[in-house]
């Protein structure tokens, strides 16, 4: 028997204890977040209330023009709880996307309405699953399917080819895109890509990609950065690789003003994975901005200084980093500087920022650096 690789994409989890500060904790997903409100234009961005009935379900066009994407790993697999979901919760997902408040779509058909202008419908979801583990094949596409809710799952190929008992086989990817699931891209070896070399990196991508292309018959054109990790190069070499979007471990709505290759999703796990929060997530708008800095995501200066200037009129926001002590500055109304009072530890670094928007839905951004 071939050992298991360890992939832990979400290590920077923390536990939520019972008793914190309960909002901060599914904000962020992390007990020590710290909020930052500032005092200017107090009260709630208002916003003409998108009232009535959401678009049918047979039509998936809207006046929306954002949808929330959520990544799961594991299913039922209660020895990896920073990538798992337990079953109870997945059930408790699963009611809440079937309860005629969604739309859930296909992740191919949300970045087709983000990149060619079309409408959304309000409160419109993807699914996406990142890795072939086995409980994706046992557990979790048996549900979906049932419920006619559609996923995309992200496979380095390697982890399929080596053949280790805790993933899916081949065989079991074929019969699932039979079934229409989409495949993305997801590297070879699962690895640290804003680490290698960019040459190392289109050899990852190469590699993958041929390997789809024998077992499949295709080659997926879009992407999931490992751990969420990427840099400018790396993105440069997985659009030249033919990858028209790509998605990071961010949180947030995706929207037309996302980076198209750099999409935002809401990581589900045991501790961020409870009613409240995945609830929270799945309402959750847009907060628009522009000039985000650092402009790469990986940290080319620590600590970093992180800034952006809201696109819209936007009342109280409030930011959240996953370590250090945050300082934070409203420049007029539209510019949001933070500064740190020391490094951040080497791994990853997020921040999220939310504001309160139209009909008790937050408005939320967050950015995943990778920290050298
Ligand atoms: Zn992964």
């Amino acid at each position: 028997m071939q050992s298991q690789t360890n992939v832990q994409q979400n290590s920077d989890a923390v536990v939520c204890a019972n008793g914190v500060n309960m909002f901060r904790c599914m904000v962020f997903g992390a007990a020590f977040a710290i909020g930052l409100t500032v005092g200017v234009s107090p009260g709630i961005a208002q916003e003409a209330s998108t009232s009535g009935a959401t678009t049918s379900a047979e039509s998936p066009s809207g006046n929306a023009n954002s949808a929330v994407v959520f990544m799961y790993h594991r299913f039922a697999e209660t020895d990896y709880p920073s990538t798992n979901i337990r079953g109870p919760q997945f059930e408790a997902h699963i009611r809440e996307l079937t309860n005629g408040k969604y739309t859930v779509m296909g992740v191919p058909e949300i970045i087709d309405a983000m990149q060619n202008g079309k409408g959304l419908p309000d409160y419109a979801i993807g699914i996406t699953v990142d890795d072939a583990y086995r409980s994706v094949y046992d557990v979790a596409w048996p549900a979906f399917k049932k419920h006619n809710l559609p996923m995309t799952i992200f496979v380095s190929s390697e982890q399929v080819d080596a053949g280790y008992e805790n993933y899916m086989t081949w065989d079991m990817l074929r019969e699932m895109v039979k079934d229409g699931v989409t495949i993305g891209g997801h590297s070879q070896h699962h690895s640290h890509l804003p680490s290698l070399s960019v040459e190392e990196v289109k050899a990852e991508l190469a590699h993958s990609a041929r390997r789809f292309k024998e077992e499949l018959g295709f080659v997926p054109d879009i992407f999931a950065y490992p751990y969420g990790e990427a840099s400018d190069d790396v993105i440069a070499a997985v659009k030249e690789a033919g990858y028209k979007a790509a998605f990071g471990q961010q949180s947030g709505a995706v929207s037309t003003e996302s980076d198209i290759m750099y999409l935002p999703r809401f990581a589900m796990n045991e501790n961020y994975g409870e009613m409240d929060r995945f609830t929270l997530a799945a309402n959750s708008l847009p907060l628009p901005v522009s000039d985000v800095t650092p402009p790469n995501y990986t940290l080319e200066r620590n600590p970093p200084a992180f800034g952006f200037t809201l696109k819209e009129k936007t009342g109280d926001v409030a930011c959240y980093p996953s370590e250090g002590e945050p300082t934070m500055n409203r420049l007029g109304e539209e510019r949001v500087e933070i500064r740190l009072d020391a490094p951040v530890s080497s791994g990853r670094w997020r921040i999220n920022c939310t504001s309160m928007g139209p009909n008790g839905r937050w408005r939320w951004f967050g950015m995943l650096y990778t920290v050298p």
